[in-house]
């Protein structure tokens, strides 16, 4: 963890861009709460990979930043896109005064053909070589490895290829087993990867759609916690105070142990994250 101790440590939250008026609402609402409980660093706001919702995105950047101040750092996946469709986008947020990005490949929806870009490295290179230093570049990392991974050592050298193509920082998917960062962070520096690797955390307040989620995107939930879980059933506020518990224990570990920040998955809600956030000492 040595290489991840001298940084600044950076607290960031994540939105996804809501599909009604009212999911509007409620995301302005959660980012002032937000603002005033945690005032994070930056509010990032994903985006759908190949999608007809990306406008949703766009919308949510502006919203969020016109009502909090908090700079926002839109997130944009490149598989299914011509080159030409995201230097648009790029060209737009430069407009716009937004000047840190998360880059990501995104996965390919059913029967869509991949575009220009196969992998997020490609971006990486192509926001550099039209944008040269402009865009702060935030990238996906998998303590756990990426579920499509031909084994951890490739996983390793291609989140390598991401940093030597220009990328500022890495966000990890989600985990609950700390020891998967600590050994994820080892194996970088032997690799003299020396960027920032920002812990994601994913608060825990629904076992159902956790579970579902963890299997779709390859992140473990531990047969203890599983359990534990579980055994909770219906009595959602129990699940959410154990939830909590084991989440900012985890957290106050990592912060401890030298992570250089924490981004938060807050599924556009305040709560889950700032019961969290109370809990440690920063
Ligand atoms: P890559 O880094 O390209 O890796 C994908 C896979 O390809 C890995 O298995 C890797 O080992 C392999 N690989 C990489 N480069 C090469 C190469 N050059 N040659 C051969 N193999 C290679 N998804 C969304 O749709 N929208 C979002 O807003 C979004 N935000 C996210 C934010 C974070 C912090 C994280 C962790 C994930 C996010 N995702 C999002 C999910 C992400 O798009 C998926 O996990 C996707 O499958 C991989 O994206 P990536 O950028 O990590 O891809």
């Amino acid at each position: 963890m040595k290489s991840q101790e001298n940084f600044r440590k950076v607290f960031s939250c994540e939105f996804f861009p809501p599909k009604t008026e009212q999911g509007l609402d409620n995301l302005r609402n959660t980012s002032l709460k937000l603002k005033q409980n945690i005032n994070p660093e930056f509010f990032s706001v994903t985006y759908g990979a190949g999608g007809s919702e990306q406008h949703k995105t766009f919308e949510a950047v502006s919203l969020i930043n016109q009502a909090s101040g908090i700079p926002v750092a839109p997130h944009l996946t490149c598989i299914g896109s011509k080159k030409s469709q995201i230097e648009e986008i790029l060209n737009n947020y430069k407009a716009q005064g937004i000047n840190h990005i998360v880059a990501l490949r995104g996965d390919i929806p059913e029967g869509a053909s991949t575009g220009d870009f196969a992998f997020a490295n490609e971006l990486i290179e192509f926001i550099r070589s039209t944008t040269g230093d402009h865009f702060d570049i935030e990238v996906a990392a998998y303590p756990e490895f990426h579920p499509q991974a031909q084994s951890a050592e490739i996983d390793l050298q291609n989140f390598k290829r991401k940093v030597d193509a220009g990328a500022t920082t890495a966000i990890t998917q989600y985990f609950f087993n700390a020891d998967a960062y600590y050994r994820f962070v080892e194996s970088c520096e032997k690799l003299q990867i020396s960027i920032p690797i920002v812990p994601g955390i994913m608060p825990i307040t629904n076992y159902t759609n956790l579970k579902r989620f963890s299997d779709m995107c390859g992140a473990e939930i531990p047969r203890w916690l599983s359990k534990r879980l579980e055994s909770f059933a219906d009595d959602m506020d129990s699940l959410k105070d154990f939830g909590t518990e084991v989440v900012s224990s985890m957290c106050q570990n990592l912060i401890d142990a030298g992570a250089p920040g924490l981004h938060f998955y807050t599924l556009n809600q305040a709560d889950a994250t700032t019961r969290i956030w109370n809990n440690l000492s920063k």
